[in-house]
């Protein structure tokens, strides 16, 4: 199996300069440089598979045939339970040429009024199971590929709220939220989103050998990130990768510590438990996750 290496250029698969800029951020780091299919003069290859997976393979594919270099491509959409999964790999589609997600979330709503599926769910605030998909691909001049996927499980809402994200973002809620993607900030949404889990598996595969140029923390505690990673972490993966980044912060960063002494750090651990009244629905790895970092945190008093 092939390997990225430091100094290596990537296509990514894709004319949107968002999606380029967002995996640069991704890559950079390792010493790797991205760059666009549009300006490498590359054609988009239309859509023709059924699958998240075969769509951004067949993207992919195309980029490394066409350029002679490694290429990244993802693929993504909302998957609703009661409609079988639709709209899935038609997401964009159902937005029409002019892109009015307005539209596409409206129709969602009615394709799920048509089938009564709108109650039952126990509670007004919660409405019928949905996720997000996200596939990436890289893909190799030979032809060669590997599928990254990440999912976000949720329930979707109507009418939709807030004005942030995009696309289907303002009638889904992730299950252990309140808020929809569209009224979280870009980081809240960002640190459990199907494109960030998606992107944390290509990292831990292909990227973390090559290891990184520059450490993040290295300007000093980035408490806010850490914060944000904590308040949204709902799996198990992600409880394991928020423990490698506290455990560079600290190998970093000691001095900023509350304390570097192990007896100190755990009496602060199970103080959080006792004096922090702990939501119920509250996934515990979350739970696990803010207490450490709290524990670490010196009083601002
Ligand atoms: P594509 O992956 O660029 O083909 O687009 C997939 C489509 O899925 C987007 O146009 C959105 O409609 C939808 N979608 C994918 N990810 C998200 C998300 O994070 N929030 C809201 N909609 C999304």
């Amino acid at each position: 199996m092939k390997q990225l290496q430091r100094g290596m250029r990537i296509v990514v698969a894709s004319h949107n300069p968002g999606k380029v800029w967002e995996i640069n951020q991704l890559i950079a780091p390792y010493g790797l440089d991205a760059v666009s299919a549009g300006e490498l003069g590359l054609a988009e290859p239309e859509e023709t598979e059924p699958t998240f997976e075969g769509n951004a393979r067949l993207k992919a594919v195309a980029a490394a045939k066409g350029s002679g270099l490694p290429a990244l491509a993802d693929d993504s959409g909302l998957e609703v339970q009661c409609l079988r999964g639709a709209p899935g790999i038609y997401s964009a589609r159902w937005a029409g040429p002019g892109k009015d997600f307005g539209l596409a979330m409206k129709r969602v709503a009615d394709e799920i009024t048509a089938r009564s599926a709108w109650t039952g769910f126990g509670s007004a605030a919660k409405g019928p199971r949905a996720n997000f998909t996200s596939v990436l691909c890289l893909a190799w001049p030979d032809g060669e590929t590997r599928l990254f996927t990440g999912h976000v499980f949720g329930c979707l809402v109507w009418p939709p709220r807030g004005g942030n994200g995009f696309g289907y973002d303002p009638m889904f809620v992730a299950d252990g939220e309140e808020k929809t993607f569209g009224e979280m900030e870009p980081k809240e949404k960002y640190a459990i989103s199907h494109r960030t889990r998606a992107f944390a598996k290509f990292k831990s595969e292909c990227l973390e050998h090559v290891g990184e140029a520059e450490y993040p923390f290295a300007s000093g505690r980035d408490l806010t990130a850490l914060s944000a990673a904590a308040a949204n972490l709902s799996t198990k993966e992600e409880l394991f990768r928020f423990l490698s980044s506290l455990r560079e912060d600290f190998a970093h960063n000691k001095d900023t510590w509350a304390t570097a002494d192990l007896g100190v750090y755990l009496t602060a651990v199970q103080g959080y438990f006792k004096d922090t009244h702990i939501k119920d629905e509250e996934p515990r790895w979350r739970t696990i996750a803010k207490a450490l970092l709290a524990a670490s945190v010196k009083d601002k008093s």
